[in-house]
């Protein structure tokens, strides 16, 4: 059987070929001898006549391999003659950018952008939309040193850019390194974080920080197994701290970068589970650019927060459009899956807002694990019975005097806090109780000092004078 595709080629010096030239072209050498490359599509060569497109056969026959477009023609027929399977494939390949360059507006075959399906292709769009539109101007940027890179990072977990930017001026003005952040107390870390959330990240940082003053001179490790092994370091976060401080090749796999992955390629499944992961962090490797590394991985995080986003994706002008997946399609909407549905729990709890004759309130520092972990806050109780009875051992007043507040909703990863708070005004502490680590007496111009979950310093300053 013929191999039932034919071509027609026109050289440099404007000779047109057809599948059985075999003149040689005169272009230039280093060059391809072929201005462009055009693959006709087999047609009915029935009685009909009809020219309707022929299916491609199911197997070719060795001794019918058509000449190869790019010259070496016996070299290449050898080769491929061991494997007609291998040999289709191949040509099929070839048919495809064949067709891919005679679509193309450009007439040079070496001046067009690879094809949009290869990965290198993807990283160098992105980078050219991030020369276009991505974010130059954030402050850990300037300068881009590894401790402002790796604060960034952790801040920017869970958190939009425009929140963190206040919270990180303002950091690395009071810590404006590795060993200040390291020498300063965990109380003033977390007065710096409060508000930011997830104060987890806070106490890793401060822990991270000393840990690396006792084994790495007081620098960040520029080794990915020493970053991993650092409080609050994990494979997204130490990558794409080598990648921008320091250029190196490593890949991140930020909510951001797995949603686009998702789509990008089509990849079903919650990007939570083991397997959807395994596979994201293999095609994100696979994407990596050469050079250019730290603006790729911001390019990726901008990419996914500004024009690919969660809910409106701006498919119209996006620059991946032609391999995006999801996009052709139809399952935008779908890509990626949610995370199986679980209804969080909620869990009620009752604080005690208690004022002195000075107006300053009594705070208790909540215990060193579980939610709001080491941070000052109001005495708390799961429900009424408990409050009283600690309000009866350490407040000289009438628990049933409490004046109820409007209830505060608060919303966690894992469940949802509904707090009841009770004020008093003008109490004082029974006399065998007394200021000590973990209860004392705050004023206003103090709780700036003092690490305070948010919605309890909201409530501080609305309802204190
Ligand atoms: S085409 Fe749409 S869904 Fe696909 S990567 Fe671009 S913005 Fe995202």
């Amino acid at each position: 059987m013929r191999w039932p595709w034919t071509w027609t080629a026109t050289s440099r010096n404007g000779h047109r070929r057809g599948r059985n030239c075999r003149r040689r072209c005169t272009g230039r050498a280093g060059r391809s001898r072929w201005a462009s490359i055009t693959w006709v599509r087999p047609t009915c060569r029935g009685s009909c006549n009809c020219a309707r497109a022929r299916t491609r056969p199911a197997s070719t026959a060795a001794s019918a391999l058509p000449p190869s477009p790019t010259g070496s023609t016996r070299a290449w027929r050898r080769r491929c003659r061991r494997s007609t399977a291998a040999w289709t494939r191949r040509c099929w390949k070839s048919s495809a950018r064949a067709w891919r360059a005679s679509t193309s507006k450009s007439t040079n075959p070496r001046s067009r952008p690879p094809a949009m399906t290869e990965t290198p292709a993807i990283a160098a769009a992105l980078l050219d939309w991030f020369d276009r539109c991505g974010r130059r101007d954030l402050p850990w940027q300037h300068p881009r040193t590894p401790y402002r890179v790796w604060l960034s990072e952790i801040m920017l977990q869970q958190t939009q850019v425009q929140v963190v930017l206040p919270y990180f001026e303002r950091f690395v003005a009071a810590l404006p390194g590795v060993r200040e952040l390291a020498a300063a107390p965990l109380d003033q870390v977390l007065a710096l974080w409060s508000g930011l959330g997830y104060y987890a990240r806070a106490r890793n940082l401060h822990a991270a920080a000393r840990a690396c003053v006792e084994h790495h001179g007081g620098e960040l490790p520029r080794d990915f197994n020493a970053l991993l092994a650092l409080p609050g370091i994990g494979r997204s976060t130490a990558g794409a701290i080598l990648a921008q401080a320091w250029e190196e090749r490593f890949p991140i796999l930020d909510g951001n970068v797995k949603r686009v992955l998702a789509r990008l390629h089509g990849i079903d499944g919650w990007p939570g589970t083991p397997a959807v992961e395994k596979q994201l962090w293999a095609l994100a490797q696979a994407q990596l650019p050469r050079a250019r590394m730290a603006d790729y991985t911001q390019a990726q995080m901008d990419f996914g927060a500004t024009l690919c986003t969660r809910f409106d994706p701006a498919c119209v002008v996006c620059p991946l459009q032609a391999a995006c997946v999801a996009l052709q399609s139809g399952r935008v909407a779908e890509l990626p899956w949610p995370k199986p549905g679980k209804a969080r729990p909620v869990r009620s709890a009752v604080v005690l807002l208690l004022v002195d004759a000075g107006d300053r309130v009594l705070l208790q520092r909540r215990p060193a694990t579980g939610v709001w972990a080491a941070l000052w806050s109001l005495p708390e109780a799961p429900d009424h019975a408990l409050a009283r009875e600690w309000f009866h051992g350490h407040v000289d007043a009438s628990y049933d005097h409490g004046e109820a507040l409007p209830v505060i909703d608060h919303g966690f990863t894992h469940y949802h806090l509904q707090l009841q708070p009770l004020r008093w005004p003008r109490v004082a502490m029974r006399a065998k109780v007394a200021d000590n680590d973990d209860l004392r007496w705050a004023g206003r111009n103090e709780w700036a000092s003092l690490g305070i979950p948010a919605p309890i310093r909201k409530l501080l300053e609305e309802t204190v004078a």
